[in-house]
């Protein structure tokens, strides 16, 4: 039976325990503690240094930008940030790690005790983060057969990690976590957390306990798992495995699993037994890290509005769940319609009352448009002042919302003004009653039969005299006002 199937049923008795360790890459243009470029792509070991290569001699220097790309995450998710941290080194030996150890932090990481704000579905949830801390990427193994190859392009590259407390749930929170760090991260400019090229990378440790139980389980952990899908395949199963072994009275092992995402299965790497010594130590050749006050007061400075505050705030204004979470899926979106609302007044509308209009203009019709033409919407050709004037012309009556899909259409193409489009093609529409009755009239006269109709309870007839009534005018009737006066016209005086 599929994993689906059973988990349902086994989650009655049994709860997960799930905390994440996530890498994400950051955006600097050097490495972690050299000059080397980190660009992806470039031919195999073409963006190393004596210090990545491991020569006797050279010295680390801690990259100032990563730093503060690594203060801004620290920031977002109200860390205590460290004034003062420290580099450690982590030893192990593996061909794509030249130097015999990792620079990384242990115990004076430069973030603790923040929190992610995580949106389950379209519920905000506050997620403990234990730690943020710095540390370099190593370089990449890819094995041929009996041959190995290792590229060091990689190697030194600066990362975050991000550990959780263990209080996720089920692999649906442990993979909306991580769709809220990719956002945030984006959101803050620190990192694109293109999973595809590593910049996004996530262990999971899971354990199960029988509900009601206040400590924790054994935990495993999982490495490895690379895509949103992945993560939450690869830690379902592991639910149900451990359950399974807990059920027919064996026990969880302390290990590290390999996760394959094309047998969707893990499997074991090394237990706790096992394990590596790293005989982490301060790295003499790194001085501490200082975030002085300057750093802190221009990241502070550059701190946009986060994307949590932005998705209340929007459903304050009356927009679903759903479309609250999809404009603040990405920062250029999300301005976008702030920008769109914030020009509403200057069109005659209140922003409040007529964000839920802008929102539906921009999620259907101009996300239409752009998908359409394989445009982001940082490249939209249409700008948000003209959605906010598409969105006041109808509001405010001028047009129906037929012919602000023709006005749309045009100003996309050609640039137009909106309300340029609607003067020079006289498409104001007809709200006066008194240039819509005499249609009407002529139009009684002439469809006795389906007047005859209406009156005898065919509801669908008014539709029939709404689309005459609209062919007459070439669509400017206003809907509203036609039919108020067509039910009128339709029943017997
Ligand atoms: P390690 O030193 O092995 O990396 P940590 O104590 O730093 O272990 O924890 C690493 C991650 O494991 C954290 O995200 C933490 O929340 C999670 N974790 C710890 N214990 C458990 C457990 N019993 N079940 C699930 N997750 C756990
Ligand atoms: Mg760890």
């Amino acid at each position: 039976m599929s994993t689906d199937a059973v988990l349902p049923q086994l989650l009655e008795e049994w709860e997960p325990v799930i905390g994440l360790e996530i890498h994400v890459q950051l955006g600097s243009v050097s490495k972690a503690f050299s000059s080397s470029a980190t660009t992806f792509g470039e031919p195999p070991n073409s963006l190393t240094d004596p210090l990545v290569l491991g020569m006797p001699g050279t010295l680390p220097v801690y990259n100032q930008r990563a730093a503060e790309l690594a203060v801004a995450l620290g920031v977002a998710t109200s860390s205590k940030i460290r004034a003062r941290s420290r580099f450690a080194r982590k030893h192990y030996f593996y061909p794509d790690l030249p130097k015999g150890y990792q620079i990384t932090q242990s115990d004076e990481p430069l973030c603790e005790e923040g929190t992610l704000d995580v949106l389950m579905g379209t519920q905000r949830m506050a997620i403990r983060l234990q730690r943020i801390h710095l540390e370099e990427d190593a370089g990449k193994s890819s094995h041929h057969g009996t041959v190995s190859h290792v590229d060091l392009n990689r190697a030194g590259v600066p990362l975050v990690e991000v550990v959780t407390a263990p209080e996720l749930h089920s692999a649906e929170e442990a993979a909306e976590f991580m769709r809220s760090l990719h956002r945030l991260v984006r959101w803050l400019g620190i990192s694109d957390g293109d999973m595809e090229k590593g910049q996004m990378r996530c262990d999971a440790n899971v354990s199960v306990r029988r509900r009601g139980e206040d400590r924790l389980g054994t935990r495993t952990e999982l490495k490895n798992i690379n895509s949103f899908r992945f993560v939450q395949n690869a830690i379902d199963n592991e639910i149900v495995r451990q359950i399974r072994l807990l059920e027919t009275g064996e026990r969880v092992l302390r290990e590290t699993r390999l996760w394959d995402a094309t047998a969707n299965a893990s499997f074991p790497m090394r237990s706790k037994e096992e394990a590596n010594d790293y005989r982490y130590f301060p790295d003499p050749d790194l001085p501490p890290l200082l975030i002085d006050g300057p750093m802190m007061a221009r990241v502070m400075q550059t701190l946009p509005t986060l994307p949590g505050p932005r998705f209340e705030r929007y459903r304050e204004w009356g927009i679903t769940g759903d479309d609250a979470r999809t404009l603040i899926g990405e920062r250029a979106l999300s301005d976008y319609f702030e920008a769109a609302i914030a020009a509403l007044p200057s069109v005659g509308c209140n922003a409040v009352a007529h964000a839920k209009a802008v929102g539906n203009w921009l999620l259907t019709t101009l996300l239409g448009a752009l998908n359409r033409d394989g445009k982001s919407i940082a490249e939209s050709p249409f700008p948000a002042t003209a959605l906010a004037a598409i969105v006041g012309l109808i509001e405010g009556g001028t047009i129906s919302g037929k012919i602000a899909k023709d006005v749309f259409d045009e100003a996309y193409q050609t640039g137009a003004e909106p309300a340029a489009i609607v003067a020079a093609k006289g498409l104001v529409q007809i709200s006066n009653p008194a240039e819509l009755l005499p249609i009407i009239s002529r139009l009684l006269v002439e469809n006795p039969k389906q007047i005859e109709a209406y009156r005898n309870g065919n509801e669908k007839m008014l539709g029939y005299f709404v689309g005459k009534v609209m062919k007459a005018t070439d669509g400017k009737a206003n809907p509203q006002v036609l039919n108020d006066l067509l039910r009128k016209a339709l029943v017997p005086a």
